[in-house]
């Protein structure tokens, strides 16, 4: 019967040490040297560098809700719970143009997982994602609970005043996504299908945009505004649409769409693009005079494109206090409106509240 203790010690602590962090590269022995205590006392210490600000969030993975519900998934996927728990909060922390350094693993699960071939697996997750994006596991807590229910809190720094926020889009700013769009939605869908199993890394294994993120933030022209999309593409734009008080239009037909996404019909798959969440990528606005190509080449070339503008205040939309009919977002397909009335290239205009908690 393995104790708490056991169970700390022989999965999440072992590889936790700071000689393999620091022999990683760069990025990661400034982590290492700044990691006072880890896993092992009360709580960890972290020494920030001079003139930083200390970036920190926290989100929590709950069985039938962020990955399937049924024992045998849970299983089957140990590994990729591990790895997105970590993944979705570095990318977070990515979305504000910070440095990731560190997270923290809370843990209730239930005590037919508490054996060693589904631990293992659900570490090898966790310590890989750690490794790849250059973060070090430095504590966490570990209790019992009928279903699985992951927690992560993610922290890390960026130069003093540097954090991109939701609030700063200004009217005729570009509005730019990162990577594709679509690609995970479309998998939690159609794992069963060809097409769905090309794209099912994507699902279990996002990209957060860690060296996007910080050249968004640090470049001359620097990104206005900035999030990850979590939600869905048209969800989170309405929130940094919403923050910043303007109005955005959208080109349908500019959304970076995957090759193995691409072999479905665009009406069928659009409303993935645009409402389907976990895809993990960055949506920005961005300055005129901002330079993509840097941005990209500074970024071992991830695909930057831009998918609409922002075309006026949302203050326009309320006049004398009465809302008028024009939306926050704006959708165009090659150069037409696409409305309730004319939704092509869609038959019927599509939902695009995104997902929804409550
Ligand atoms: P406490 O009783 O003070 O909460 P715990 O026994 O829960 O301490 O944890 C002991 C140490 O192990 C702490 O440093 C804690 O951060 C770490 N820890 C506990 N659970 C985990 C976990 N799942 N992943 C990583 N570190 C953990
Ligand atoms: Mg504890």
């Amino acid at each position: 019967m393995m104790t708490e203790f056991d169970l700390i010690q022989q999965f999440f602590t072992v590889k936790n040490d700071a000689n393999i962090v620091a022999s990683q590269d760069v990025i990661k022995s400034s982590v290492a040297e700044s990691l006072i205590k880890g896993i092992g006392d009360d709580a960890s210490v972290v020494r920030l560098p001079p003139n930083t600000e200390l970036v920190t969030c926290t989100d929590t993975l709950v069985q039938g809700r962020h990955f399937f519900g049924d024992w045998e998934s849970v299983d089957q996927l140990a590994y990729a719970i591990g790895y997105k728990s970590v993944a979705v909060n570095v990318s977070d922390i990515v979305a504000m143009g910070a440095t990731p350094h560190s997270v923290l693993l809370a843990l209730a699960m239930p005590k037919r997982l508490a054996n060693e071939t589904w631990l293992d697996e659900f570490a090898k997750g966790i310590h890989e994602a750690c490794s790849e994006f250059g973060v070090v596991l430095i504590g966490g807590d570990t209790t019992q609970c009928d279903t699985l229910v992951i927690t992560v809190t993610a922290q890390g720094w960026i130069e003093r005043g540097k954090a991109v926020y939701r609030d700063g889009a200004n009217v005729n700013e570009g509005i730019f996504v990162s990577g594709t769009v679509g690609d995970a939605g479309y998998a939690l869908t159609h794992l069963d299908r060809d097409i769905g199993r090309q794209l099912a890394h994507r699902l279990h294994e996002p990209t957060p945009r860690i060296r996007l993120g910080q050249a968004l933030a640090n470049a001359p022209h620097r990104a206005t505004a900035m999030q990850d999309v979590s939600d869905g593409l048209i969800q989170d734009l309405i929130h940094i649409a919403k923050q910043s008080g303007v109005r955005m239009q959208i080109e349908l037909d500019k959304l970076p769409t995957s090759e193995p996404l691409n072999q479905i019909p665009i009406a069928e798959r659009l409303p993935y693009q645009l409402n389907g969440g976990d895809d993990y990528e960055l949506i920005f606005t961005l300055p005129k005079g901002a330079d993509i190509q840097a941005l990209q080449s500074q970024t071992d070339d991830t695909l930057i494109t831009k998918i609409g503008n922002v075309i006026g205040t949302a203050t326009d939309i309320t006049t004398n206090n009465a809302k008028t009919d024009k939306p926050l977002i704006e959708l165009v397909f090659e150069g037409k409106p696409v409305t309730p009335d004319d939704p092509y290239p869609f038959n019927t205009f599509p939902d695009l509240a995104g997902y929804q908690h409550f």
